[in-house]
């Protein structure tokens, strides 16, 4: 079973290894609100859906159990072998998935100071999970991980030294199962050894990320110390002046710093800009029906894009291939060709024919100096890939 745990959510896939078939996937929202609701899709289309207070994470680990077996999905969720539990922050301790175990679980609670919404959830589901499966595999996949063997000169911000040195305040990244899977991915599309290519994974999604992918390696990327920083996203600013903290703060009479960093994660990005939604079907459509704010969202979202991958060009001194991921870079055939075209200076272009798909593809034209590519994701195929691959370890 691939998890993953926020704030007052816990996405779930119970997954067949090694065929790699989703037997049912899910979703528990509103954990510890009111009106919680718990979702589960399996067998030929068939759905069920609740809705109960859930107020705690061990709760809704426990109603996912019982009706695994009420819905005969399984016999005896003993069935279940392995677990693998997404993680956001890692920080400079997890360079790689981990077996979990009491004291990784300990070390999840404790990396909290840097995702506060998550790493408790994260490490109260696992808790949750040992408690009822404490025979099986269970590991812990981190988002930052792949991230850690950037330098530090990309890693450091222009802060006194020694908040890095006391507080490990750094850039970490997110996203990393993902574009690590692409990277890896890409290279085996062009029949290429990754360790020869510079790749930009490009994760468009409701929270988005560049990376710099030089040699397999992740040497930079948008994201900070935190998920809100780099491209504009759904709800989240990407980046911008520190100092317009401190002003709209004061403009709007703000004393408590979290109500402001609520503001930049939950209320920015495409949906303050456009003040239409956060979700870019909606851009889309409502810029096609002439809403310029809506446009505008759009046009700063691919900007901020074409940006990225102009740094990332400087940061390796190159590019080979350019890869599109996640529910925008997949299925937008429309922000790919935008983005490509206007950046055809560093030698890229796009094939309108090749681009017209939502599957795996090379969508550059034929001997491109630098190949394009659409990769889908499949960050809970990884987890459980990781799961397997430490179980046999
Ligand atoms: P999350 O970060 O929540 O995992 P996803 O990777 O599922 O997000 O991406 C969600 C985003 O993908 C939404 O903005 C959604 O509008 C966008 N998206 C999905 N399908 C399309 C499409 N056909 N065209 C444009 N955007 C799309």
């Amino acid at each position: 079973m691939a998890i993953n745990a926020g704030s007052s959510s816990l996405k779930f896939q119970l997954i067949e290894m090694p065929q790699e078939t989703v037997v049912a996937k899910g979703l528990v929202e509103r954990i510890g609100l009111d009106n919680s609701i718990f979702a589960i899709e399996y067998g030929d289309d068939q759905k069920f859906e609740l809705v109960e207070e859930i107020a705690t994470h061990d709760r809704a680990v426990e109603l996912l159990f019982e009706h695994l077996t009420e819905l005969g999905i399984v016999k005896d969720y003993h069935e279940i072998t392995g677990a693998g539990h997404r993680v956001v922050a890692g920080g400079e301790l997890f360079k790689e998935s981990a077996l979990i175990n009491d004291e990784v679980i300990q070390q999840v609670a404790d990396l909290g100071e840097f995702a506060p919404l998550h790493n408790p959830a994260e490490a109260a589901v696992m808790r949750a999970f040992k408690e009822r499966l404490p025979e099986i595999t269970m590991a812990a996949v981190f988002d930052t991980s792949f991230h850690t063997t950037m330098p530090a000169v990309n890693y450091l911000y222009s802060l006194p030294y020694e908040y890095y040195e006391k507080f490990k305040a750094r850039k970490y990244g997110a996203h990393g199962t993902s574009h690590h899977y692409v990277a890896r991915r890409a290279a085996e599309m062009m029949g290429k050894d990754v360790k020869d290519l510079k790749i930009i994974t490009c994760h468009l999604g409701n929270g988005a990320s560049i990376t710099a992918v030089d040699g397999g390696i992740s040497v930079d990327t948008s994201m900070g110390f935190t998920p809100l920083a780099g491209l504009t996203m759904g709800t989240r600013t990407g980046d911008i002046d520190a100092s317009l903290v401190a002003f709209v703060m004061q403009k709007l009479g703000i004393s408590d710093v979290a109500e402001m960093v609520n503001i930049l994660n939950k209320k920015s990005g495409l949906l303050g800009i456009s003040g239409v939604s956060s979700d870019m079907r909606d851009i889309l459509s409502a810029a096609a029906e002439g809403n310029e704010r809506a446009q505008l969202a759009h046009d700063i979202f691919v900007n901020r894009i074409q940006k990225y991958i102009g740094q990332y060009i400087a940061v390796m001194n190159g590019v080979d291939a350019i890869v599109f991921t996640a529910g925008i870079g997949e299925n937008s055939i429309q922000i790919r060709e935008e983005v490509i075209k206007g950046i055809t200076v560093f030698g890229c272009d796009i094939d309108t024919e090749r681009n017209n798909t939502r599957k795996e593809a090379i969508i550059s034209p034929e001997g491109a100096k630098v190949t394009v590519l659409n990769v889908p994701t499949n960050e809970e195929m990884e987890i459980a890939r990781e799961v397997e691959r430490l179980k046999q370890a």
